[in-house]
């Protein structure tokens, strides 16, 4: 382990802050953790675990441990005839992993190419776009638990995953570190086509049959030409979830505003964009100091240089209660707010 006192986090969070933290360990093997555990008692101890910290803002300064793990092996556990099972710890770049799933023709999480992130924090919101979720090919999650200080493995049936959440990033926040996951990719391909400008897309490149290597060229194209890169303007992606409303709140509301795009989930409810929501209370492409909602993407909050994570978080509640002003609607946050 390394570990660094005094420490600068405007590395380690995409909407590019400089607050600090009282330390910052380097976890190099997963096992290490046990006894950074049993050093800095961590079951009490004020602490934060931050991957790239693409899903964080961070409000002031920590004043406690931050944990960021750099161990990143990438083993093959079994080859069945049409799938492939491989185990990947915490450390690991998530776009890498799924470059190394591409290149091997392994289908399951190519839709999810240019999420920015550590393959540690894929599991704690169940990560998902254009139609895939890290949860529908995660076999296993394996975690250390501050509480009792053990390694624990969950299958992913007890890991309660749902839209943008998990147990994970609800009674487990704070009490787990995520050392390493299992997926379970399939050799046969799989095509998920149906999602936002994908089919459009293959249709203009004469494509037919995508392959592999199509699906995420096309889907890192798409995400490239709507998404700020943290590297040019910092961001942390969505910053609302999309709310799931009643659908009869939701014909309701389509009265007086007949475009309300509708997404039937499985039961009485819809998911409703919050991105249109934004926009329909004049906040697309905003700018208020230093903060601003992109203009091509009225969901994403950025950084327009230098702003303070206390004035993002300022302008996210203007939203949310002018939001809630007009459609009676709660905007929840995507994004852990520190
Ligand atoms: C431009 C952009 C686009 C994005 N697009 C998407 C998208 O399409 N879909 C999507 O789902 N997300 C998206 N995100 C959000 C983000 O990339 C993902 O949530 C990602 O998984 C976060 O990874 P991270 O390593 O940066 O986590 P961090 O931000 O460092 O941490 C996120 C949370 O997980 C916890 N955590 C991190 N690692 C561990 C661990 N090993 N064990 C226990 N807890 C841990 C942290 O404490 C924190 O609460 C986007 C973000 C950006 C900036």
């Amino acid at each position: 382990m390394k570990i660094f006192n005094d420490f600068s986090l405007k590395r380690f969070n995409t909407f590019g802050l400089n607050y600090k933290c009282d330390a910052f360990i380097e976890v190099e093997f997963a096992e290490e953790i046990y006894s950074i555990n049993k050093m800095f008692e961590l079951d009490k101890a004020r602490h934060l675990i931050i991957g790239e910290g693409s899903n964080i803002l961070l409000t002031k300064d920590f004043e406690g441990i931050v944990i960021h793990p750099v161990f990143n092996n990438l083993k093959i556990k079994t080859v069945e005839k049409n799938s492939v099972l491989i185990e990947v710890e915490a450390g690991k770049n998530w776009n890498d992993l799924v470059q190394f799933a591409v290149n091997k023709n392994l289908w399951g999480i190519e839709n999810l190419i240019s999420i920015p992130g550590l393959v540690g924090a894929a599991p704690i919101q169940n990560i998902g776009a254009y139609g895939q979720e890290i949860k529908d090919v995660i076999e296993t999650v394996q975690f250390f638990d501050f509480d009792d200080a053990l390694f624990k493995v969950y299958e992913k049936e007890k890991c309660r995953f749902d839209y943008r959440s998990s147990i994970f990033k609800q009674e487990l926040k704070n009490r787990v570190f995520i050392t390493s996951i299992e997926l379970n990719l399939s050799k046969e391909p799989k095509p998920i086509l149906d999602y936002g400008n994908v089919k459009d897309e293959l249709k203009k490149a004469e494509i037919i049959n995508p392959t592999i290597e199509d699906m995420s060229n096309t889907i890192a194209k798409i995400r490239k030409s709507k998404l700020p890169s943290p590297e040019e303007i910092g961001n942390a992606g969505s910053f609302f979830k999309n709310p799931i409303i009643f659908s009869s709140k939701a014909e309701e509301i389509k009265k007086n505003y007949p475009d309300l795009p509708i997404f039937k989930t499985n039961n009485s409810y819809v998911k409703i964009p919050a991105a249109w929501l934004i926009e329909k209370i004049g906040y697309k492409g905003k700018t208020k100091g230093n903060v601003a909602t992109y203009h091509k993407q009225p969901l994403v909050l950025i950084n327009l240089g230098n702003a303070t994570g206390e004035e993002i978080l300022e302008f996210a509640n203007e939203i949310i209660v002018k939001v809630k002003q007009v459609f009676d609607i709660l905007l929840e946050t995507e994004v852990n707010i520190i």
